[in-house]
């Protein structure tokens, strides 16, 4: 028989109806034999995720500024769905814990964890399945690096004596018996580990849309629907801003070919998106999808000949490198260099960075351009196919946004274009509709 992990979204696991959803999907395929939940997510637009009221509680805790009024919506949350599922439970212990834990200074990671465990409690009484503590199965080393063979190995026992099982999404332990979170949106990491531990057959991530679709719904109304992406472009538009998955979801599973299935808990019977390590590309569009992200900063560096300089890059490298800073993007031209980084990196040290880059690199000019937008187009289709760029920068041209940087991978899978922010919405829509609309 075949075996499926299904991890459910916050939105899958907001309220009492959802759960309710959720059991009848799990119920009605008797391969979804491990699931991994999150944390209760939004019921609307204006509510806010559990596991941002738990940092709340936090950051109040911290400054010694009472928590409880937050730690009472939690409660209530929870509360809602244990009623509304009839479930004969109560969790006051645990928040009676979580709150002593709160004022004893316990970590921001420990307290984010319990939005994942104790929905994942309430998902396995109401399903009758097992629960596994993320800490029995996911592992980190002191540094926050996840442990690849400890975790498969335990997982590997764990399925021996669980035939099924609910595990907390986002969260594992390290060596000190820390509890660790990986980044936000982490429950899908632990789908595919538990997917990769258990070799399934399928990994299905149920979430609140109809899977993958070819540009951001909340930018473009009703995008078109990717039926198969491949694991590369899925890794492409989700790092690019395309939050529907983890950027890193389909690491653990890419040598092994396990698929990924993105379906829509209030939608079940919609095909969704297949993820596969490889695909025929579909229909005649050149593209597969549009992503992009916000709020970017450009470093400028100019300095004729800086070739001549041997070590310039290693040296402007290291002031990136001391200072903590993920490097994005790197256009240049003969004389300049341009830095792409995260906004908030650079603003949290400014000054030392800049000051850094004069001092080791001598440069004749820097100078930093900020709210820049990236927009990542990327299609399998692209390769060896002529016109695709020509295309993209016409349809911005027409719609007057100049295009202040273009980058262009080596595997011809995607284009990337720099742009300012405030036309960040426009250009999604145009690129759209050029590539498309039929
Ligand atoms: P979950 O809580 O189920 O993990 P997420 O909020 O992490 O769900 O991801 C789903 C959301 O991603 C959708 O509701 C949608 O608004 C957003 N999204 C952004 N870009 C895309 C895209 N290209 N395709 C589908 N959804 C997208
Ligand atoms: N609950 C966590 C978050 O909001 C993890 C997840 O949803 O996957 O980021
Ligand atoms: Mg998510």
């Amino acid at each position: 028989m075949s075996l499926i992990v299904s991890k459910f979204g916050g939105t899958s696991l907001a309220s009492s109806q959802t759960f309710l959803k959720v059991s009848n999907i799990i119920k009605s395929d008797k391969a979804r034999r491990y699931i991994v939940a999150s944390a209760p997510g939004k019921t609307k637009s204006e509510d806010t995720k559990v596991t941002d009221l738990l940092y709340l509680t936090y950051d109040l805790a911290k400054h010694k500024i009472n928590f409880n009024d937050i730690l009472d919506k939690i409660i209530n949350k929870y509360r809602e769905i244990i009623e509304g599922c009839k479930l004969d439970m109560d969790l006051t212990d645990y928040f009676n814990s979580i709150s002593k834990n709160l004022e004893e200074g316990a970590s921001k990671e420990y307290i984010a964890s319990r939005g994942e465990y104790l929905n994942a409690l309430i998902l396995s009484k109401l399903l009758d399945y097992d629960f596994i503590d993320a800490e029995e199965l996911i592992f980190f080393d002191e540094s926050g690096k996840f442990l690849e063979d400890k975790s498969y190995k335990a997982i590997a026992q764990m399925i021996k004596d669980h035939k099924c099982a609910v595990i907390p999404g986002f969260y594992g332990v390290d060596p000190k018996g820390n509890i660790k979170t990986f980044s936000r949106g982490g429950g899908d990491l632990t789908g595919s580990i538990i997917s990769r531990g258990v070799s399934a057959d399928l990994y299905e991530n149920w979430t609140d849309v109809s899977g993958f679709l070819s540009a951001d719904p909340r930018i473009v109304k009703n995008p078109r629907q990717i039926n198969t992406i491949t694991y590369s472009e899925l890794r492409e538009l989700s790092y690019a801003g395309a939050s529907v998955l983890h950027e890193e979801a389909i690491l653990p599973l890419a040598d092994q070919g396990i698929k990924i299935q993105v379906k829509n808990t209030f939608s079940p019977e919609d095909k969704g998106t297949l993820i596969v390590a490889d695909a025929e590309t579909e229909d005649e569009s050149e593209i597969t999808g549009i992503s992009g992200k916000k709020h970017f900063s450009v470093i400028n560096i100019e300095k004729i000949q800086m070739k001549l300089d041997k070590s310039f890059y290693r040296k402007l490298m290291s002031v990136l490198e001391v200072n903590h800073i993920d490097l994005e993007h790197m256009p240049t031209s003969i004389d300049s260099i341009s830095l792409i980084v995260k906004e908030n990196q650079l603003a949290s040290n400014y000054d030392t960075i800049i000051n850094e880059i004069k001092t080791f690199c001598s440069p004749d000019k820097v100078s930093v351009e900020q709210n820049i937008a990236l927009i990542t187009v990327v299609g399998r289709a692209m390769k060896n196919n002529i016109g695709v760029a020509a295309k993209l920068f016409a349809a911005l041209a027409e719609a007057k946004i100049n295009i202040q940087m273009i980058i262009q991978g080596s595997s011809e899978l995607n284009i990337i274009v720099g742009i300012k922010e405030s036309d960040y919405e426009k250009a999604i829509r145009r690129i759209y509709d050029a590539f498309i609309v039929e």
